[in-house]
């Protein structure tokens, strides 16, 4: 039950200080840019002062305000949540505390009224309609834990001070240093700004539009691997939105997904700490089961003669799967409390468990091929 208490429904108005920063970033960086770049050319500090700030304030966002912040999928030390305050603060999306606030009503009431840049009010609306036609109360409830930071604190009540410090005074102040403070205006910030601005919007746009519901498929967000290529990883949103604690969203290893690689890095150099991680068998488990209702759709949306007996094949399937999943399961805790306490008596036990667990995971995986291709011989029936 979503509890509807201290809520405003946004209000219509036109936002002209939003309408009028979205119009001059973006006339700056895809008009100006091209121009200053035609008659001046790009020099190397100049690419390296972009570069840099179009690494170091997306990840801001994506590492620092969103997976540290809004949803806590690990720890940080001080000199980390200040530099992702001070970062995320240039990239103009509001301060952590208020995009945190937001982010985490956008989860807990996603595709309802509550639901800050709900996509069932269209997709302009979810990409950047809610920002410039909308007015939000926003009820700071849901984030008392971040505000006991002084840090988080700071920046939330001189957002502007931080931000314009972050995003313009200092980009602008090295353009000064290497002899081209107009090509830094134009590209670290104008450029970057625009760019920056749009892969934040297509996460609530495209990813709750098009893709692939890999873990949930009700649920209207996607993942898109496009989408994660130009978000720093942040594209695999079903998968995002049915496990919002992981501190990765591209759980494969050749998903593209820097934002999780870096946090790896900070942990290995003691800036990161207590990374949270769901267990491969609670992903698999989702993924079968997210399968198995598509069948289960498809066959209720079908008739066919053969239906019945279909349908219980497929039941029969499923239900073997998850008995062989969670024997796998099993037997991967055993083999991990083992080697945990493992004895040099215990090395033959810890040989005899292991294989035990390769052993599972085969049946498993014969089981998941012999089901994927009952479900193709099921769709191959019209
Ligand atoms: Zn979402
Ligand atoms: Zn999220």
């Amino acid at each position: 039950m979503l509890a509807i208490e201290n809520f405003e429904a946004p209000q219509r108005i036109t936002n002209w200080r939003n309408i009028s920063f979205f119009a001059l970033t973006t006339i700056l960086g895809l008009i100006g840019t091209p121009i200053y770049l035609y008659h001046f050319g790009l020099s190397l500090s100049e690419f390296l002062l972009f570069a840099f700030f179009m690494t170091v304030t997306p990840l801001s966002i994506t590492l620092g305000y969103h997976r540290m912040l809004a949803h806590l999928t690990f720890k940080g030390s001080t000199l980390l949540q200040f530099l992702v305050l001070f970062f995320g603060a240039a990239a103009f999306e509001q301060s952590a505390l208020k995009w945190s606030s937001q982010h985490r009503d956008h989860h807990r009431f996603v595709d309802t009224s509550r639901d800050p840049y709900n996509i069932k009010r269209g997709f302009f609306y979810a990409h950047i309609g809610w920002l410039i036609f909308w007015k939000h109360k926003i009820n700071y409830d849901n984030v008392k834990d971040l505000a006991k930071s002084k840090m988080v604190m700071h920046q939330h009540e001189h957002y502007r001070l931080w931000a314009i410090t972050s995003g313009v005074l200092l980009p602008v102040f090295i353009g000064f240093l290497i002899g081209h403070p107009l090509g830094a205006l134009l590209l670290a910030v104008a450029t970057r700004i625009t760019l920056i601005y749009h892969g934040t919007f297509c996460i609530n746009s495209v990813c709750h539009t098009f893709g692939k519901a890999t873990y949930d498929i009700y649920s209207t967000a996607k993942d898109h691997w496009f989408a994660a290529l130009i978000t720093y990883g942040e594209g695999y949103h079903n998968y995002h939105h049915h496990f919002p604690s992981d501190y990765r969203n591209g759980v494969r290893w050749y998903q593209w997904d820097p934002t999780k690689w870096m946090i790896a890095v900070l942990a290995k150099m003691g800036l990161a700490w207590e990374l949270r991680k769901v267990s491969q068998f609670r992903i698999l488990h989702a993924k079968v089961a997210a399968e198995n209702q598509r069948a289960c759709d498809w066959l209720k949306a079908n008739s066919h003669s053969k239906l019945e007996i279909m349908r219980h094949n497929l039941k029969l399937h499923y239900d073997q799967l998850n008995q062989r999943l969670l024997v796998w399961e099993r037997s991967s805790n055993e083999y991990q409390n083992l080697i945990r306490h493992l004895s040099e008596q215990s090395k033959a036990l810890k040989k005899a468990t292991l294989e035990k667990m390769k052993q599972a995971k085969t049946q498993f995986e014969e089981t998941l091929s012999g089901w994927k291709s009952f479900q193709l011989q099921l769709f191959a029936i019209a």
